[in-house]
Protein backbone atom coordinates (compact mmCIF):
# COMPACT_ATOMS: atom_id res chain seq x y z
CA UNK A 1 0.00 0.00 0.00
CA UNK A 2 1.53 3.34 -1.12
CA UNK A 3 1.89 5.77 1.73
CA UNK A 4 2.85 9.22 -0.75
CA UNK A 5 -0.95 10.53 -0.10
CA UNK A 6 -1.74 9.00 3.25
CA UNK A 7 -0.24 7.96 6.44
CA UNK A 8 2.09 5.31 7.32
CA UNK A 9 1.67 2.28 9.47
CA UNK A 10 4.46 0.14 10.09
CA UNK A 11 5.93 -2.57 12.19
CA UNK A 12 9.53 -3.48 13.19
CA UNK A 13 11.02 -6.67 14.64
CA UNK A 14 14.65 -7.86 15.57
CA UNK A 15 16.44 -10.13 14.42
CA UNK A 16 16.28 -13.46 16.76
CA UNK A 17 18.90 -15.25 18.14
CA UNK A 18 17.77 -18.88 18.07
CA UNK A 19 16.06 -21.16 15.74
CA UNK A 20 13.16 -21.52 17.82
CA UNK A 21 12.83 -16.94 17.60
CA UNK A 22 12.99 -17.38 14.17
CA UNK A 23 10.19 -19.84 14.00
CA UNK A 24 8.11 -17.83 16.59
CA UNK A 25 9.02 -14.91 14.51
CA UNK A 26 7.70 -15.82 11.23
CA UNK A 27 4.35 -16.98 12.84
CA UNK A 28 4.39 -13.15 14.18
CA UNK A 29 5.22 -12.19 10.74
CA UNK A 30 2.71 -14.21 8.99
CA UNK A 31 0.07 -12.72 11.65
CA UNK A 32 0.65 -9.09 10.96
CA UNK A 33 1.37 -9.28 7.06
CA UNK A 34 -2.49 -9.56 7.75
CA UNK A 35 -2.82 -5.94 9.05
CA UNK A 36 -0.70 -5.28 5.80
CA UNK A 37 1.30 -2.54 7.21
CA UNK A 38 3.43 0.01 4.87
CA UNK A 39 6.66 -1.65 5.37
CA UNK A 40 8.38 -3.98 8.31
CA UNK A 41 11.60 -2.57 9.11
CA UNK A 42 14.67 -4.88 10.89
CA UNK A 43 16.56 -3.87 13.67
CA UNK A 44 20.96 -4.47 13.25
CA UNK A 45 23.52 -4.97 15.54
CA UNK A 46 25.99 -1.49 15.48
CA UNK A 47 28.95 -3.88 15.88
CA UNK A 48 27.99 -5.69 13.16
CA UNK A 49 26.48 -8.86 15.54
CA UNK A 50 23.08 -9.16 13.69
CA UNK A 51 24.12 -8.57 10.13
CA UNK A 52 23.36 -11.81 8.64
CA UNK A 53 20.34 -12.41 11.08
CA UNK A 54 18.79 -8.69 9.62
CA UNK A 55 20.06 -9.31 6.18
CA UNK A 56 17.98 -13.06 6.23
CA UNK A 57 15.15 -11.90 7.88
CA UNK A 58 14.78 -9.24 5.49
CA UNK A 59 14.92 -11.57 2.76
CA UNK A 60 12.86 -13.99 3.43
CA UNK A 61 10.00 -11.68 4.35
CA UNK A 62 10.81 -9.34 1.29
CA UNK A 63 10.70 -12.90 -0.52
CA UNK A 64 6.84 -13.80 1.06
CA UNK A 65 5.80 -10.45 -0.33
CA UNK A 66 6.31 -7.77 2.20
CA UNK A 67 7.66 -4.67 2.03
CA UNK A 68 10.64 -4.45 4.84
CA UNK A 69 13.63 -1.99 5.46
CA UNK A 70 16.65 -2.81 6.88
CA UNK A 71 18.02 -1.19 9.36
CA UNK A 72 21.74 0.23 9.04
CA UNK A 73 24.56 1.63 10.37
CA UNK A 74 28.75 1.78 10.07
CA UNK A 75 28.91 -0.01 12.84
CA UNK A 76 31.90 -1.86 12.92
CA UNK A 77 32.19 -2.32 8.91
CA UNK A 78 34.74 -0.46 6.11
CA UNK A 79 32.94 1.40 3.42
CA UNK A 80 33.34 -1.08 0.90
CA UNK A 81 31.49 -3.94 3.29
CA UNK A 82 28.45 -1.33 3.60
CA UNK A 83 28.49 -0.78 -0.37
CA UNK A 84 28.14 -3.98 -0.87
CA UNK A 85 25.33 -4.68 1.64
CA UNK A 86 23.81 -1.65 0.32
CA UNK A 87 24.17 -3.17 -3.32
CA UNK A 88 22.78 -6.47 -1.83
CA UNK A 89 19.70 -5.10 -0.67
CA UNK A 90 18.95 -2.94 -3.55
CA UNK A 91 19.14 -5.97 -5.79
CA UNK A 92 17.12 -7.91 -3.97
CA UNK A 93 14.40 -5.18 -4.80
CA UNK A 94 14.70 -3.45 -0.89
CA UNK A 95 14.24 -0.20 -1.44
CA UNK A 96 14.12 1.68 2.30
CA UNK A 97 15.95 1.52 4.59
CA UNK A 98 16.79 3.34 8.28
CA UNK A 99 20.15 4.79 8.80
CA UNK A 100 21.61 4.91 12.04
CA UNK A 101 24.89 5.53 14.00
CA UNK A 102 23.58 2.35 16.41
CA UNK A 103 23.70 1.95 20.05
CA UNK A 104 27.56 1.59 21.14
CA UNK A 105 28.26 -2.28 21.84
CA UNK A 106 30.88 -2.44 25.00
CA UNK A 107 33.81 -3.77 24.13
CA UNK A 108 33.44 -2.21 20.93
CA UNK A 109 35.16 1.33 21.45
CA UNK A 110 39.12 1.16 20.90
CA UNK A 111 40.36 0.56 17.39
CA UNK A 112 36.90 1.57 15.51
CA UNK A 113 35.61 4.75 15.29
CA UNK A 114 31.36 4.96 14.87
CA UNK A 115 30.24 6.93 12.60
CA UNK A 116 27.00 9.71 12.77
CA UNK A 117 24.29 8.59 11.19
CA UNK A 118 24.12 12.16 9.12
CA UNK A 119 27.84 10.21 7.64
CA UNK A 120 25.92 7.33 6.80
CA UNK A 121 22.97 9.08 5.21
CA UNK A 122 25.52 11.03 3.19
CA UNK A 123 27.12 7.16 2.20
CA UNK A 124 23.93 6.28 1.08
CA UNK A 125 23.03 8.99 -1.40
CA UNK A 126 27.08 8.99 -2.76
CA UNK A 127 26.71 5.28 -3.62
CA UNK A 128 22.93 4.90 -4.55
CA UNK A 129 21.80 8.06 -5.30
CA UNK A 130 18.10 8.54 -4.86
CA UNK A 131 17.30 4.69 -5.13
CA UNK A 132 16.64 4.05 -1.23
CA UNK A 133 13.72 5.94 0.84
CA UNK A 134 15.88 6.14 3.86
CA UNK A 135 14.13 6.85 7.74
CA UNK A 136 16.49 8.49 10.19
CA UNK A 137 15.91 8.35 13.97
CA UNK A 138 14.89 11.24 16.42
CA UNK A 139 14.15 11.99 19.73
CA UNK A 140 10.69 14.31 20.96
CA UNK A 141 12.62 13.93 24.48
CA UNK A 142 16.11 14.58 23.36
CA UNK A 143 18.80 11.34 23.25
CA UNK A 144 20.42 10.94 26.11
CA UNK A 145 23.67 11.38 24.79
CA UNK A 146 22.89 15.02 23.31
CA UNK A 147 24.22 18.32 25.20
CA UNK A 148 20.76 19.85 25.05
CA UNK A 149 17.75 20.09 22.89
CA UNK A 150 19.03 22.70 20.36
CA UNK A 151 21.89 20.90 19.52
CA UNK A 152 20.61 17.72 19.13
CA UNK A 153 17.71 19.09 16.41
CA UNK A 154 20.79 20.39 14.93
CA UNK A 155 22.66 17.18 14.68
CA UNK A 156 19.06 15.55 13.58
CA UNK A 157 18.69 18.69 11.17
CA UNK A 158 22.01 16.52 9.53
CA UNK A 159 20.53 13.92 8.41
CA UNK A 160 17.71 15.51 6.53
CA UNK A 161 19.80 17.77 4.89
CA UNK A 162 22.39 14.30 3.87
CA UNK A 163 19.09 13.24 2.37
CA UNK A 164 16.87 11.42 4.61
CA UNK A 165 12.92 11.24 3.56
CA UNK A 166 11.54 10.95 7.24
CA UNK A 167 12.01 9.81 10.43
CA UNK A 168 10.53 7.79 13.03
CA UNK A 169 10.79 8.94 16.95
CA UNK A 170 11.93 6.90 19.47
CA UNK A 171 9.16 5.99 21.80
CA UNK A 172 7.27 8.09 24.43
CA UNK A 173 3.97 8.34 26.38
CA UNK A 174 3.47 12.21 26.61
CA UNK A 175 2.31 13.58 23.30
CA UNK A 176 2.87 16.71 24.20
CA UNK A 177 6.69 15.94 23.63
CA UNK A 178 5.64 15.09 20.35
CA UNK A 179 4.04 17.95 19.28
CA UNK A 180 6.51 20.41 20.97
CA UNK A 181 9.28 18.33 18.91
CA UNK A 182 7.93 18.07 15.15
CA UNK A 183 6.52 22.50 15.70
CA UNK A 184 10.48 23.09 16.89
CA UNK A 185 11.65 21.03 14.20
CA UNK A 186 9.40 22.67 11.93
CA UNK A 187 10.58 26.18 13.17
CA UNK A 188 14.47 24.83 12.16
CA UNK A 189 13.35 23.54 8.38
CA UNK A 190 12.83 20.21 9.14
CA UNK A 191 9.21 19.20 7.27
CA UNK A 192 10.35 15.92 6.37
CA UNK A 193 7.18 13.11 8.10
CA UNK A 194 8.25 12.42 11.13
CA UNK A 195 6.52 9.35 12.55
CA UNK A 196 6.26 8.43 16.33
CA UNK A 197 7.61 5.37 17.28
CA UNK A 198 4.86 3.08 19.48
CA UNK A 199 6.09 0.92 22.37
CA UNK A 200 2.93 -1.32 22.94
CA UNK A 201 3.11 -2.24 27.10
CA UNK A 202 3.54 -5.91 28.37
CA UNK A 203 5.85 -6.08 31.21
CA UNK A 204 6.70 -3.19 33.32
CA UNK A 205 9.74 -4.44 34.86
CA UNK A 206 11.18 -4.62 31.44
CA UNK A 207 9.90 -1.26 29.85
CA UNK A 208 11.34 0.33 32.66
CA UNK A 209 14.99 -0.76 32.36
CA UNK A 210 14.63 -0.44 28.71
CA UNK A 211 13.48 3.28 28.94
CA UNK A 212 15.83 4.02 31.56
CA UNK A 213 18.88 2.92 29.14
CA UNK A 214 17.39 4.79 25.88
CA UNK A 215 16.25 8.47 27.55
CA UNK A 216 12.11 7.38 27.12
CA UNK A 217 10.68 9.00 30.21
CA UNK A 218 7.53 6.34 31.95
CA UNK A 219 5.52 9.92 33.44
CA UNK A 220 5.41 8.92 36.96
CA UNK A 221 1.57 8.52 37.06
CA UNK A 222 2.15 5.48 34.61
CA UNK A 223 4.60 3.89 35.83
CA UNK A 224 2.91 4.11 39.34
CA UNK A 225 -0.14 2.90 37.85
CA UNK A 226 1.54 -0.02 35.93
CA UNK A 227 3.37 -1.36 39.07
CA UNK A 228 -0.08 -1.67 40.81
CA UNK A 229 -0.29 -4.74 38.63
CA UNK A 230 2.48 -6.72 40.03
CA UNK A 231 1.90 -10.49 38.20
CA UNK A 232 -1.13 -10.00 37.11
CA UNK A 233 -0.02 -9.89 33.20
CA UNK A 234 -3.02 -9.15 31.70
CA UNK A 235 -4.52 -6.67 33.39
CA UNK A 236 -1.70 -4.85 32.77
CA UNK A 237 -1.65 -5.46 29.12
CA UNK A 238 -5.27 -4.66 29.10
CA UNK A 239 -4.72 -1.27 30.62
CA UNK A 240 -1.28 -0.82 29.07
CA UNK A 241 -3.46 -1.02 25.84
CA UNK A 242 -6.11 1.45 26.15
CA UNK A 243 -3.24 3.83 27.46
CA UNK A 244 -1.11 3.42 23.85
CA UNK A 245 -4.48 3.44 21.88
CA UNK A 246 -5.32 6.74 23.49
CA UNK A 247 -1.87 7.97 22.77
CA UNK A 248 -1.87 7.02 19.15
CA UNK A 249 -5.90 8.78 19.13
CA UNK A 250 -4.18 11.86 20.45
CA UNK A 251 -1.25 11.60 17.80
CA UNK A 252 -3.42 10.79 14.84
CA UNK A 253 -6.02 13.34 16.00
CA UNK A 254 -2.65 16.03 15.99
CA UNK A 255 -1.75 15.56 12.45
CA UNK A 256 1.17 12.23 13.16
CA UNK A 257 1.85 11.14 9.45
CA UNK A 258 1.69 7.70 11.13
CA UNK A 259 2.62 5.44 13.52
CA UNK A 260 5.70 3.01 13.67
CA UNK A 261 4.98 0.01 16.14
CA UNK A 262 7.80 -1.27 18.28
CA UNK A 263 6.80 -4.44 18.43
CA UNK A 264 9.40 -6.43 20.24
CA UNK A 265 8.29 -9.67 17.99
CA UNK A 266 5.19 -10.11 19.55
CA UNK A 267 2.06 -9.72 17.53
CA UNK A 268 -0.82 -9.26 20.20
CA UNK A 269 -0.75 -6.09 21.15
CA UNK A 270 -0.33 -4.45 18.08
CA UNK A 271 -2.93 -6.17 16.16
CA UNK A 272 -5.36 -5.01 19.33
CA UNK A 273 -4.20 -1.37 18.58
CA UNK A 274 -4.36 -1.75 15.21
CA UNK A 275 -8.30 -2.97 15.19
CA UNK A 276 -8.76 -0.78 18.12
CA UNK A 277 -7.84 2.25 16.16
CA UNK A 278 -9.07 0.88 12.74
CA UNK A 279 -5.94 1.70 11.12
CA UNK A 280 -7.05 0.34 7.83
CA UNK A 281 -9.41 3.09 7.59
CA UNK A 282 -6.90 6.14 8.53
CA UNK A 283 -4.68 5.95 6.13
CA UNK A 284 -6.07 8.25 3.47
CA UNK A 285 -5.19 11.76 3.51
CA UNK A 286 -7.21 13.31 6.74
C1 LIG B 1 13.50 4.35 15.07
C2 LIG B 1 14.74 3.84 15.76
C3 LIG B 1 15.35 2.68 15.34
C4 LIG B 1 16.51 2.20 15.95
N1 LIG B 1 17.10 1.05 15.50
C5 LIG B 1 18.26 0.63 16.03
C6 LIG B 1 18.97 -0.52 15.51
O1 LIG B 1 18.52 -1.17 14.59
N2 LIG B 1 20.16 -0.86 16.08
C7 LIG B 1 20.71 -0.14 17.12
O2 LIG B 1 21.80 -0.47 17.58
N3 LIG B 1 20.07 0.93 17.62
C8 LIG B 1 18.87 1.34 17.11
N4 LIG B 1 18.25 2.46 17.61
C9 LIG B 1 18.87 3.19 18.73
C10 LIG B 1 19.88 4.21 18.18
O3 LIG B 1 20.87 3.53 17.46
C11 LIG B 1 20.50 4.94 19.35
O4 LIG B 1 19.57 5.85 19.88
C12 LIG B 1 21.84 5.59 19.04
O5 LIG B 1 22.43 5.93 20.29
C13 LIG B 1 21.73 6.86 18.19
O6 LIG B 1 21.52 6.57 16.86
P1 LIG B 1 21.19 7.75 15.82
O7 LIG B 1 21.14 7.17 14.49
O8 LIG B 1 20.03 8.54 16.29
O9 LIG B 1 22.53 8.61 16.00
P2 LIG B 1 22.97 10.06 15.56
O10 LIG B 1 21.93 10.79 14.83
O11 LIG B 1 24.29 9.89 14.91
O12 LIG B 1 23.15 10.79 16.97
C14 LIG B 1 23.83 10.17 18.06
C15 LIG B 1 24.14 11.19 19.14
O13 LIG B 1 25.21 12.01 18.71
C16 LIG B 1 24.81 13.36 18.53
N5 LIG B 1 25.36 13.74 17.23
C17 LIG B 1 24.87 13.46 16.01
N6 LIG B 1 25.67 13.90 15.04
C18 LIG B 1 26.73 14.47 15.69
C19 LIG B 1 27.92 15.09 15.23
N7 LIG B 1 28.18 15.22 13.91
N8 LIG B 1 28.81 15.55 16.17
C20 LIG B 1 28.56 15.41 17.50
N9 LIG B 1 27.43 14.82 17.98
C21 LIG B 1 26.54 14.36 17.08
C22 LIG B 1 23.29 13.36 18.56
O14 LIG B 1 22.76 14.58 19.08
C23 LIG B 1 23.03 12.20 19.48
O15 LIG B 1 23.18 12.57 20.82
C24 LIG B 1 17.07 2.93 17.04
C25 LIG B 1 16.44 4.11 17.49
C26 LIG B 1 15.29 4.57 16.87
C27 LIG B 1 14.61 5.83 17.37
Amino acid sequence: MSSSTGRQFSVEFFPPRTAAGEEKLDEVHGELARLNPDFFSVTYGAGGSTKQGTRQIVLRYKAAGSCVAPHLSFGGLEESELEALLMDYKSAGINRLVALRGDIPSGMGSGRQHRYANELVAFIRKVTGDYFHIDVACYPEIHPESKNYQSDVEFFKRKVDAGANSAITQYFYNAEAYFRFVDYCAAQGITIPIVPGIMPITNYANLARFSANCGAEIPQWLSRRLEMFGEDAESLRDFGTDVVCRLCEQLLDGGAPGLHFYSMNLSRNVTQIWNNLSLAERRLPA
